[in-house]
């Protein structure tokens, strides 16, 4: 499944930030100095004393010449995971739709399980590695992909690849003012340190951090998401929402106000390839596509095949075929109707009604099933 295209996505996102907004880079010099950096960073700030420089940085690479601030794919990436969780928490309850990352098998000294630590919301990975194991199953890529909660087969987990890429944002800063080796410059903040704001201030000591003020927008070109099911791309259609409406925010000091920003869709393409052309207005998502079982349980298979109203022409070039959405209609028009393949008021959808843990993912097989010296 893998392994061939079947299907792909591509979104142009833009996010325009709505306040000051800070994706942190830790400038404090003992680090850099332990890193070997102090002096480079130095330079780029333009600075003789390094207490010159900035505590906290923005982060910057290397475009077209300058060193320009830039939302990195794997921050925004971060964000839209764990609101990704947080929705489907709150329509499943806390174990049920996702599993979560941070939980962690515990072992002690020989390496047994605790069974403390065996929970039902215990991340995929870990009971991947129970299943594999402690449990010595066959576990192939059929399996993991069907009993990874509905997250982690779209973010990816230690077993399983991310369906969605999303690439560095970047914005437009040619005309922006630069230190003398075209590193770009920022406008600074001043701030008295808390711990939990930064580690490089202490608690009352004053510091400063760089932010890019509002009205900057970084564009990302493109998202990318291949062998996608459907109910993926409704549940990316909430979390795009809540970009709208301005609820998510972005990077450091969320609790001081930074961060907020808005986010919209400019265009989003819909590409089958080959045999896989579905006829006009019609969308189609890798279950309907595949037909293979081995990838799905017997009935978790949410609705893979759906009719679009202003649905712009297929396009075709060679072996590609192409939906791109363009105009707010159309846009619109296709979310509305893959958000309610995630969750649709009636109550169906595929994380209302369709999905459910496996029970070889529950806490009750684990206990069952995990030898008794294995476990502790
Ligand atoms: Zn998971």
């Amino acid at each position: 499944m893998l392994k061939i295209a079947l299907n792909e996505c591509r979104i142009v996102f833009k996010i325009k930030t709505e306040g000051p907004l800070l994706i942190k880079q830790d400038l404090d010099s003992e680090s850099l100095e332990k890193r070997n950096i102090l002096n480079d960073y130095m330079r780029f700030y333009n600075v003789r004393d390094k207490k010159d420089l900035p505590s906290i940085g923005f982060v910057r690479t290397m475009r077209n010449d300058r060193v320009v601030p830039y939302i990195p794919g794997s921050s925004l990436k971060g964000v839209i995971r764990s609101y990704a969780e947080r929705i489907a928490r709150t329509l499943k309850g806390t174990t049920d739709g996702t599993c979560n990352p941070f939980s962690k098998i515990e072992k002690d000294k020989q390496g047994r399980a605790k069974r403390s630590s065996i929970g039902d919301d215990l991340s995929c990975s870990d009971k991947f590695i129970l299943r594999k194991e402690y449990i010595k199953e066959d576990l192939d890529s059929y399996k993991v992909y069907r009993d990874a909660c509905p997250i982690c087969k779209l973010f990816g987990c230690n077993f399983l690849k991310s369906r969605i890429e999303i690439p560095d944002g970047y914005s437009d800063y040619t005309s922006a003012p630069t230190y003398s080796n075209q590193f770009v410059r920022l406008p600074r903040r001043h701030g008295v340190g808390i711990d939990r704001f930064t580690s490089s201030a202490k608690s009352g000591v004053l510091f400063n951090y760089e932010v890019e003020e509002e009205n900057k927008v970084f564009s990302f070109n493109d998202i990318f998401l291949t062998t996608f099911e459907l109910w993926q791309l409704g549940l990316l259609g909430y979390i795009f929402d809540d970009f709208k409406d301005q609820i998510v925010k972005l990077g450091f000091g969320k609790s001081r106000g930074l961060g907020k920003v808005s986010g919209e869709i400019e265009s989003i393409s819909i590409t089958y390839f080959g045999r896989y052309k579905p006829p006009d207005g019609k969308l189609m998502g890798v279950g309907k596509l595949i037909n293979d079982n081995r990838y799905w349980h017997k009935d978790f298979m949410g609705t893979e095949e759906i009719n679009l109203s202003h649905c712009p022409p297929i396009i075709s070039n060679g072996f590609r075929h192409t939906y791109k959405f363009v105009t707010s209609e159309q846009k619109e028009a296709l979310f509305g109707e893959l958000k309610k393949l995630w969750s649709a008021e009636d109550d169906t959808g595929f994380i209302n009604s369709v999905y459910t843990l496996p029970h070889e993912m529950s806490k009750d097989y684990f206990l069952e099933n995990i030898p008794e010296d294995k476990l502790v």
